[in-house]
């Protein structure tokens, strides 16, 4: 945990996950009693917490990055962040952003018709940034306009060519010397899942030979100062920084050339792509970063400072536009486990009985021999694994010709995947070895599936989409061994809905996740942390599983627990879901009444169990889209456990 958490989250002394939000270990906030205390008011699951003091650390952090980089080197601007809201729309995201960041400046970036409409109302001060990239039509230019109309500091970031001519002829219309930022399409590309956001084969910003035309229109108009930013985006999560610093490198020399030629540039955006380290290692791959927040601020000052120097134009106040950065920390996804599977393997005491197919004595010989000889080397073990892997297949081909009973199958079944899990267990412990082939493979075959109430596609839509893996940690007893290994299917009826591809030590890609035995019981839960960034927004409703409920949560010391909930937003509720595809609880009503009646008038049922039935189905209308838990925890089971679903 402290190598992917920047110290927001640990272990506490009672071995349970806790959220850090001071980054102070003692103050730390214990995540299973938010769990608890939420499941008290009868929330249902799975639940995404936003820790929203998590958010304004975040944002300190990075602004306090950039403070020092820029003392560091002597810089001669100033630097603001702007919050791209497409990472994470929700309302009280981003005006926590904006409350949170206001001492330091902070501002907004739209990319869209609908985003900017939503941030317009939110610039409280006629200061505050709100740059807006995107491809811009005329009802979004002229929404602009009314915005710097109003006095506020709105900058449409051009992406085209003809947006350009378009944006000017509707500020001319008004008589508005209105000023603008470019989006310049630079040689660099980027590296990683998004290079193709930068670089010649981008779909984004204009280029060179482009610029040199609006720079000779504002110059035959005398309009130098209306060309306000330079901006270029090179992709979200930057794995290399020396990607970056090149980008740089080339945008400030464009930058110091139009400062000379006499225009009013002032700001120098950088884009986003501050990436996170969701794989903990400082390595350029796909789930890390080989640069902290201090290398990425300093990269950026020194190399934006030496280019204007030696070209002798002033320094340009620095923009950059971090989402992933600033949100991906502050939201964790609790979901409970809802069972543990693994192969079923034939007790230890079974012995075959006197007329057993020959199958099944045969495996149980080997079984017999692998117990007595467990000082067995390589060799001995592959080729007991060789027997095994034949009786079954040969027990396979018996079985499609009819040749053996379902009941001799199965106890062939159990003694196979007892033989692999002894010989596997053997060969696991020869770490430096490197294993046969097949016998490498049993391991993966021999881990448990944990049946977990969630779905990717709705929670954790880039794991499934471009294989982001995202750290998962249990988040009670973290002080007791694991004993269980699993990969985590989830409720979708989709074999894509799984996570089979975790983080952990090192470089290495693991295959399962370590956890414990559930205890009887006991309601066993993982949390699925930096989730704040694009999992929250970007999910789908593949099998109509829906949004899952959401708290706030802020770090209060008065509190007895150390925090308090500030809201609570209840998951989307079954009738929500079907709307949206066009099925209305009336009608479906009707329907269902129609076929009840029937079956009362020929008999079949009796009008009390029609009426029963009736209001059963009634009620799951009100559900959520989850599993509801049969009876375990403080609510209770049945339809009084709905009423409490739907308050
Ligand atoms: C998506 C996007 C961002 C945000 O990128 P992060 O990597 O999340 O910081 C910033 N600017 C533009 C233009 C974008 O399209």
């Amino acid at each position: 945990m402290s190598a992917w958490s920047d110290g927001f989250f640990s272990v506490g002394d009672n071995g349970n996950a806790q959220v850090n939000p001071t980054k102070d270990r003692d103050s730390g906030i214990d995540i299973a009693k938010v769990v608890a205390h939420l499941e008290r008011k009868g929330i249902t699951f799975p639940l995404l917490i936003r820790f929203q003091d998590v958010l304004k650390g975040r944002i300190e952090q990075l602004y306090e990055a950039f403070k020092d980089a820029l003392t560091e080197v002597e810089y001669g601007g100033t630097y603001t962040a702007v919050y791209p809201i497409k990472v994470n729309q929700l309302h009280e995201v981003v005006e926590e952003i904006l409350d949170a960041g206001k001492p330091l400046g902070i501002g907004l970036e739209c990319g869209s018709k609908a985003e900017l409409i939503a941030a317009l109302p939110l610039l409280e001060d006629d200061d505050t940034l709100l740059i807006c990239n995107g491809y811009k039509d005329s009802a979004m230019l002229d929404l602009i306009l009314s915005g710097q109309q109003m006095g506020k500091s709105v900058l449409p970031v051009v992406e085209k060519m003809d947006e350009f001519m378009s944006y000017d002829s509707q500020a001319r219309a008004i008589g508005l010397a209105a000023p603008f930022g470019v989006r310049l399409r630079l040689t660099t590309a980027g590296a990683g899942k998004w290079a193709d956001s930068g670089g010649d084969q981008s779909k984004f910003g204009i280029s060179v030979p482009e610029l040199l035309r609006v720079v000779e229109h504002l110059e035959a108009h005398d309009e130098q100062d209306r060309f306000r930013l330079l901006h270029f985006h090179l992709g979200s999560q930057i794995s290399d920084i020396r990607t970056l610093k090149r980008a740089v490198r080339e945008i400030t020399q464009v930058y110091a050339q139009l400062k000379r030629r006499g225009l009013g540039i002032r700001y120098l955006d950088v884009g986003g792509g501050l990436g996170i380290n969701y794989g903990g290692t400082y390595a350029s791959h796909d789930d890390a970063i080989n640069y902290s927040l201090g290398e990425y601020a300093n990269a950026i000052a020194s190399t934006v400072k030496e280019v204007c120097d030696a070209e002798g134009v002033e320094h340009p106040d620095l923009i950059s536009e971090s989402g992933r950065a600033l949100t991906a920390h502050h939201s964790v996804l609790i979901v409970n486990s809802i069972g543990l599977y693994s192969k079923e393997e034939a007790p230890e005491d079974y012995t075959p009985g006197p007329d057993s197919h020959r199958l099944v004595a045969d495996l149980h010989a080997l079984r017999e021999w692998l117990r007595e000889e467990p000082g067995m080397a390589m060799p001995q073990l592959l080729e007991a694994y060789h027997d095994a892997a034949g009786k079954r297949a040969e027990a396979d081909s018996l079985f499609s010709l009819g040749y053996l009973p379902l009941e001799e199958k199965a106890s062939i079944e159990g003694l196979y995947w007892a033989i692999c899990r002894t010989i596997n267990d053997r060969v696991q412990t020869w770490e430096s070895e490197a294993l046969p082939p097949e016998l490498d493979r049993l391991d993966s075959h021999l881990i448990d599936q944990c049946l977990c109430d969630f779905s990717v596609f709705q929670s954790l839509l880039d794991h499934w989409a471009i294989g982001q893996r995202f750290p998962i940690v249990p988040i009670q007893r973290l002080d007791e061994e694991p004993t269980r290994r699993a990969v985590l299917v989830d409720l979708t009826c989709d074999s894509d809905g799984k996570v089979s591809s975790f983080i952990g030590p090192g470089h290495r890609e693991y295959e399962f996740l370590h956890m414990h035995e559930p205890n009887p019981g006991e309601t066993y839960r993982f949390g699925i942390f930096l989730v704040g960034a694009y999992q929250d927004i970007m999910g789908d409703t593949h099998n109509l599983f829906g949004r899952v409920t959401e708290a706030h949560i802020y770090a209060d010391a008065d509190e007895p627990e150390g925090f308090y909930v500030e809201k609570i937003i209840r998951g989307t509720k079954v009738k929500d879901m079907l709307a949206l595809v066009q099925y209305f609880p009336n009608d479906l009503y009707n329907r269902m009444s129609r076929h009840i009646r029937s079956k009362v008038q020929s008999g079949q049922l009796k009008s009390s169990e029609g009426y029963e039935l009736l209001e059963r189905y009634a009620e799951t209308f009100n559900d959520s889209t989850y599993y509801t838990a049969p009876s375990t925890g403080p609510t209770v089971s049945g339809s009084r456990k709905r009423k409490v679903n739907h308050e």
